[in-house]
């Protein structure tokens, strides 16, 4: 087996010319990502890190966001109640598709599609819209270990653009799904997905979530250690976009992208892992992020039916 800091750097090498992908467009801000960027970081669980590339590159988090907000709404309403207003069921669809509402209960699906999303963030509890944006930057310093700020112009880019986002919010209203008023729901949403973070982050915020909920760099708990479970469940089934099912068939890890090029992976009591690359593939994920998570899922036996088949051969003393 490869030792860890030199099969990482082989990969960046290996994978750094693929020039496969477009950036995403739909929100003015991302554009203008520089396509080179390319970082890769792995946190285990006794606080090693290894990492290489631009791994200190700031970027929006996007939809790897919808994770950590999902946890918070699991922790604020708990998973009976919760899941009478977002589903866990994978679609196949889109992560924009102007919504799918089960046809007996209109709930949204799944909590990683923009609806189900927008839907769990209007649930977050709190007196008025600065209280309920204080609590989520908490919520992520949390799991960070740093200071979080949102990335004002893509905000606001994406509240001036997000015509789609908004379509589904009111689709969700008229039956009942979300409440009035919609626009502090959807503006808490649109900052969500502009929380800046690096890879690095990522890669902490994946290990806090292999360490049942406690964040392995500063030992601070950042999500209840019974929320764990439900969150890696729905990143597994529905965390790479319609992708999911050929993602959990060849890496086995549970993962959430985003449109910004982020993967994050959490490989349960042994690391989170993250890659940013912010050239996509035609459903959104990280050309490169794929390539790389496919090759560590290889080599180190990191599929979750390796893990409980005893044949992760993974050793951070490597
Ligand atoms: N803010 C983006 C949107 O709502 C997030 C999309 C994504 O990363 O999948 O369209």
């Amino acid at each position: 087996m490869a030792q860890v800091q030199a099969f990482l750097e082989q990969l960046h090498h290996e994978f750094k010319g693929i020039s496969a992908g477009k950036l995403a467009s739909y929100i003015p801000e991302l554009a203008r990502a520089d396509p080179d960027w390319f970082g890769i970081s792995m946190v285990t669980l006794d606080g090693r890190t290894f990492e290489v590339g631009d791994i200190a590159q700031k970027f929006t988090i996007q939809s790897i966001s919808k994770v950590f907000v999902y946890g918070m709404a699991l922790e604020d309403y708990g998973r009976e109640k919760l899941l009478k207003k977002v589903g866990v069921e994978p679609t196949g669809d889109p992560f924009n598709s102007l919504i799918r509402l089960d046809e007996d209960s209109k709930r949204p699906d799944n909590p990683m599609i923009n609806a189900g999303a927008i839907a769990t963030t209007g649930l977050i509890t709190g007196h008025h819209p600065a209280e309920r944006l204080n609590r989520m930057l908490t919520m992520f310093q949390n799991y960070v270990g740093n200071e979080v700020f949102v990335d004002v112009s893509t905000f606001i880019s994406e509240r001036s653009t997000g015509h789609r986002n908004r379509a589904m919010a009111h689709l969700m209203l008229n039956f009942g799904m979300i409440d009035q008023p919609i626009e502090e729901a959807l503006d808490l949403y649109f900052q969500q997905c502009s929380v800046l973070v690096t890879c690095h982050d990522l890669a902490v915020m994946a290990a806090t979530l292999a360490n049942q909920g406690i964040n392995p760099v500063t030992g601070q708990r950042a999500v209840g250690a019974e929320h764990v479970r439900d969150i890696l469940s729905v990143m597994y089934t529905c965390g790479m976009y319609n992708f999911a099912g050929e993602w959990a068939f060849r890496v086995g890890i549970p993962a959430k992208s985003g449109v910004s090029g982020g993967i994050l992976a959490v490989v349960p009591n042994q690391a989170g892992i993250a890659v940013f690359s912010p050239l996509l593939d035609h459903h959104g994920n990280s050309v490169r992020g794929l390539r790389v998570f496919e090759a560590l899922a290889q080599e180190y036996g990191f599929h979750l039916f390796d893990l409980s088949l005893g044949r992760c051969k993974f050793t951070s003393r490597d």
